[in-house]
């Protein structure tokens, strides 16, 4: 999923015309916001950016890592002793784990059906 970061983006608006499904807008400083519920991935907008201010959806694993410790350290306010605290961090664990599996699951099957298409060729 690809985001703009505010810094680079000079406003030109290039990105919002290339755009086919007109997942990209201004804000009041004409900054590029991508509504990633509209955007399909098809990636022009990093092609077209003169700024190179439209990344790639990687450089953001160290914020994404530090906000699922801050949720983490709020939720754990909610228990007092120790024992219960091991037991939160157990689920939070088991949580994470899950979404981990459900990672690789999709990306093999992903990865199945990008070498179909592969194989019909
Ligand atoms: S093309 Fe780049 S610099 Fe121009 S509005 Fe889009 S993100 Fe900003
Ligand atoms: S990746 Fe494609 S669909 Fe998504 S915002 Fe960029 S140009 Fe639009």
């Amino acid at each position: 999923m690809p985001w703009v970061n505010q810094d680079l983006c000079v406003g030109c608006g290039v990105c919002v015309d290339e755009c086919p499904v007109e997942a990209i807008t201004q804000d009041q400083d004409s900054k590029a916001i991508i509504d990633d519920d509209k955007c399909i991935r098809c990636g022009k907008c990093h092609d077209v950016c003169p700024q190179d201010a439209v990344r790639h959806d990687s450089e953001r694993i160290p914020q994404e890592v530090e906000a699922n410790i801050t949720k983490t350290k709020e939720l754990l306010t909610h228990f007092d002793s120790p024992q219960q605290q091991r037991e939160f961090y157990e689920r939070m664990i088991r949580y994470f784990n899950k979404e981990k599996k459900v990672a690789d699951l999709t990306i093999a099957k992903i990865t199945d059906m990008k070498n179909a298409i592969s194989k019909e060729k």
